[in-house]
């Protein structure tokens, strides 16, 4: 086996440079003009600083116009350096959902031919199953992969309840006690025997209500809700966990949330969310008195798009079964939830999460992972992590999840970008970059906005209003903030009731505003760490270790890991795990106090 020198690869072999060996990775580098317009504000000029060409930006199409103004350049670029100008080239298999490839055609890739190129010319390599360890230690510098080894220790839900369990022993309850009580079947079955007979007794004549789930499979398939003893099937390779019986109802209808996480490398460990996402509904009314109706206890669309009521206007969620994040924090705004704090504690239930997986997690270069973690809220507001889906549902079923275009396009932005930088890091011109940096750094005697990737930095609002995102611009316009309370209504119950249940607003407790008080920006979907650091100029900032501090952003996804500069130290040279629980403690008193 040939093991690729990763850490040796030259700025001609990273991906997105231009290389004169291999076709595939070469680029059709556009006018500065041209995409430094789309970039966020002040990355262009950073990578340009950077000495970073960047591969064609962006889903919009090119004009005609565009075309022939860049033509002279490209013939420039080529003639200068001999470079030959190529699209960057992607590789698909029959798994590979089709919004991928499509975005990538869009964004003028090449997709890999077998037949036609070299084995090794594509760049990205995106499929739904996982890679081979072989697959792993093959890739090439120019190369990147959809899936990083390892990762099922989230994925399949009795590993994560294992390792979340562990945490918990190791670091205490009050941090890891956002996954309900869990046995893993056959080890505890009478571990679970006991606890359910126990409840049993405390509760009375009140029922205690179980869900049980199959270990490996997903979208609902094969789950059982149970109350009596007697109607528990007890099966291998299944968890038994605590059913959460109050859960916060839209409309009377139970729902989840969908979030996506990107983690571009578990060492050092850098994850992102994207600060939109999906909110899932069941399409019947929920309702403890019959656990045997999926349609109103489960929240997979895969169930619920089958079911009678799905085409259905229903009461305050309208037709379907999904709504957006940001039209559901807009909703919880308007009953006055703290929407912000909700927001500020998933942050913190993904990053814990990854943590406990994240030191046994092997070595793999050129690789990253997009997670779906899948959240229930209860009543009282409380965030649950149900679930983590490794190759999370990239399907467009119905115009909510056009967001998915747009996500697979932060995806590339995100990963290119990472790649961009280091290969700007390892120019020639970095050298003075950093040593510019150095020099600052000992003039001021310390840390400066100037010599780290500033969090500040990058306006992510003024990102979010680009002309040019369209799913962006559909969250705005079904975002009540701006609008009076009765448009809002309208808008947002789909033509019905747009009132909670009485039983709803007794238990979920948002209270209904007399006055809408129109929000300024777009919050909570910018960073909350970033958020938080933007409020003093003294604030931890993540210090350029040498140039190596993470993008803070890229399109919606946003840097949350690591969120200072202790956790950035914490994350070299090995995962010091106690020292980021600290650090992230530290940062719950601060939020709390
Ligand atoms: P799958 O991988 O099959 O989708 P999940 O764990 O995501 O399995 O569960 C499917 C659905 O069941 C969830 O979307 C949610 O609606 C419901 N559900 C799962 N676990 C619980 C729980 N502990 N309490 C309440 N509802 C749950």
């Amino acid at each position: 086996v040939r093991r690729p020198d990763l850490c040796s690869s030259t700025p001609t072999q990273v991906p997105g440079s231009l290389r004169t060996t291999t076709p595939a990775c070469t680029l059709n580098v556009p006018s500065e003009a041209n995409y430094t317009e789309q970039l966020p504000a002040g990355l262009g000029a950073r990578l340009q600083e950077a000495g970073v060409s960047i591969p064609p930006w962006r889903g919009r199409p090119t004009s005609t116009l565009e075309k022939k103004k860049r033509k002279p350049q490209l013939m420039e670029e080529d003639e200068s350096s001999g470079a030959l100008l190529k699209p960057l080239v992607f590789r698909v298999d029959e798994t590979t959902p089709p919004v991928v490839q499509s975005v990538l055609l869009e964004r003028g890739w090449n997709k890999f031919d077998e037949q036609e190129q070299n084995a090794e010319d594509w760049n990205l390599y995106w499929r739904t199953s996982s890679f081979r360890m072989t697959e792993h230690i093959n890739v090439k510098p120019w190369q990147q992969l959809n899936h990083h080894p390892g990762t099922t220790k989230l994925t399949r839900k009795d590993c994560l309840a294992k390792h979340l369990k562990h945490m918990r022993r190791m670091y205490g309850t009050s941090l890891y006690q956002f996954i309900p009580l869990t046995f893993v079947m056959p080890n505890d079955y009478t571990k679970f025997v006991a606890e359910y007979f126990q409840e049993r007794q405390m509760l009375g004549t009140k029922r205690s209500y179980w869900i049980c789930k199959p270990a490996e499979l997903s979208r609902g398939r094969g789950i059982l809700i149970f109350s009596d003893f007697k109607d528990f099937i007890v099966d291998d390779m299944y968890i038994v966990q605590k059913y959460i019986s109050n859960p916060l109802l839209i409309g009377r209808y139970k729902c989840d949330l969908r979030i996506y996480v990107c983690v571009t490398g578990f060492k050092p460990l850098t994850i992102y969310v994207y600060q939109e996402g999906l909110v899932r509904f069941a399409t019947e009314k929920f309702d403890l008195s019959n656990l045997q109706n999926n349609y109103a206890h489960l929240t997979n669309s895969s169930i619920n798009k089958s079911g009678a009521s799905y085409e259905k206007i229903k009461e305050v969620i309208g037709h379907g079964c999904k709504w957006t994040l940001s039209r559901f924090f807009s909703y919880l705004r308007s009953w006055d939830v703290d929407d912000l704090l909700l927001w500020k504690k998933i942050h913190r239930m993904v990053i814990l999460t990854i943590l406990a997986i994240a030191p046994s997690v092997p070595s793999a270069a050129n690789c990253f992972e997009l997670f779906g973690f899948d959240i229930l809220i209860d009543d009282s507001l409380k965030p649950w992590l149900l679930e983590v889906n490794c190759s999370p549902a990239l399907t467009l079923d119905c115009s909510t999840d056009v967001l998915k275009r747009k996500l697979v396009h932060d995806i590339i932005d995100l990963i290119y970008l990472n790649g961009l930088r280091n290969e700007g890091r390892e120019a020639s011109n970095t050298t003075h970059r950093n040593s510019n940096i150095d020099a600052a750094k000992s003039d001021r005697g310390g840390l400066d906005a100037h010599d780290c990737l500033p969090y500040e930095s990058l306006s992510f609002t003024s990102r979010m209003y680009n002309k040019h995102d369209s799913v962006v611009e559909k969250a705005v316009s079904v975002h009540p903030q701006a609008a009076p309370a009765s448009q809002l209504e309208g808008e947002m119950s789909g033509q019905e009731d747009f009132h909670l249940s009485t039983k709803e607003m007794a238990q979920s407790k948002p209270k209904r505003r007399s006055r809408h008080t129109p929000h300024k920006t777009l919050m909570p979907y910018a960073s909350l760490f970033q958020s938080h650091s933007c409020k003093t100029k003294t604030s931890p900032r993540v210090l350029s270790d040498h140039g190596k501090a993470p993008d803070p952003q890229a399109g919606n996804f946003v840097l949350v890991f690591p969120f200072n500069e202790a956790t950035l130290g914490a994350s070299r040279n090995g995962l010091n795990v106690k020292r980021i629980i600290q650090e992230l403690q530290k940062l719950m008193n601060k939020q709390h106090s």
